[in-house]
């Protein structure tokens, strides 16, 4: 019998999770994969945040026993600056956004929020300091203005219509005959990646966090799109604290810092230009990524 609750303590989880305005991390983190192993202390307090600086000291951490995926891992985000990850696939750039998010809480070291312990304070004041944008934004069956209004409790059309006009998308919603009230999703308008994207930016605008994390958020975008969301993305990025996670270099080489991971360790760390000067793991990167843009653009 005790089989039997199991799903359906989930399923009590899991719409708790959607009013919390949680479900939209679903794709990211494969949210019903990653059980709960994380709750607040008794009598934790609210992550308050004056100065969004965001800290990782000597973080270590593997999602199996045995298999340790961070090694001892540290960088700092200053309040206001945008901060790239790069590096091969599987260095463990994701893993640093879950473990920011608390979807797991480090072996050792610790993530600090504004000189705070995020293992200390509610995971729900900690979650809505942090917007996220993944690579393949997911839309529900809905209307465009529910899909950005998601997670809010009934916000103001008027802030629904400046995080769509922010998020460049309020001209192709103000298009179609229904508007906001048009219907997306396998019932309604199919959406492209970019426009995907920019209601899931828009989403977040609403929800107008001090953190934003950004993991491949143009990484599927074919290129001319992914230079459109960039720019999006860089307003929207100002003023607020930004851990842009990305494979292709040329959409981060701006970035305040850059941090460069192999096999869950930073091997490197400094602005583009420094890090083109050192020759290492970045350069070879960039130079391999640059080849390959000339072969696509010569393909062309
Ligand atoms: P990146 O984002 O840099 O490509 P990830 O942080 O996603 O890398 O993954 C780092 C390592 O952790 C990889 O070896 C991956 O296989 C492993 N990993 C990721 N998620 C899980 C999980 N839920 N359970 C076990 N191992 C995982
Ligand atoms: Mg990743």
């Amino acid at each position: 019998l005790m089989q039997l609750f199991r799903p359906l303590d989930m399923l009590g989880w899991v719409y708790r999770s959607i009013r919390q305005g949680l479900i939209d991390m679903a794709d990211m983190f494969r949210l019903l994969d990653t059980t709960m192993e994380v709750e607040d202390a008794p009598g934790a307090p609210a992550l308050i945040v004056r100065r969004p600086t965001v800290t990782f000291e000597d973080v270590s951490f593997g999602y199996e026993k045995d298999r340790r995926i961070l090694h001892g891992l540290s960088f700092e985000a200053p309040a206001g600056a945008s901060v790239a990850l790069v590096g091969p696939s599987g260095a463990g750039k994701s893993t640093i956004g879950r473990l920011l998010f608390r979807f797991y809480d480090p072996w050792e070291g610790r993530i600090c929020v504004d000189g705070q312990d995020i293992a200390k304070v509610t995971q729900q004041s900690l979650r809505a300091m942090i917007g996220i944008v993944p690579q393949d934004s997911v839309l529900f069956n809905e209307t465009i203005g529910y899909n950005i209004a998601y997670g809010r409790d009934e916000p103001a059309p008027d802030d629904v219509r400046l995080a769509a006009r922010d998020a460049a998308i309020l001209p192709f919603i103000e298009a179609m005959p229904q508007k906001f009230g048009t219907q997306v999703g396998e019932r309604g308008l199919k959406l492209s990646g970019g426009e995907k994207q920019r209601v899931a930016i828009a989403r977040t605008l609403l929800k107008d966090p001090p953190i934003l994390l950004l993991d491949e958020a143009t990484s599927a975008l074919d290129s001319r799109t992914e230079q459109d969301i960039l720019a999006t993305l860089k307003r929207v990025s100002a003023n607020r604290t930004t851990i842009a996670i990305a494979h292709r270099l040329s959409t981060i080489a701006d970035a305040d810092i850059i941090n460069v991971m192999d096999a869950g360790r930073i091997v490197e760390q400094g602005k583009h230009t420094q890090l083109l000067r050192l020759n290492g793991l970045y350069a070879e990167m960039w130079n391999r990524q640059q080849n390959e843009e000339d072969e696509t653009v010569a393909a062309e």
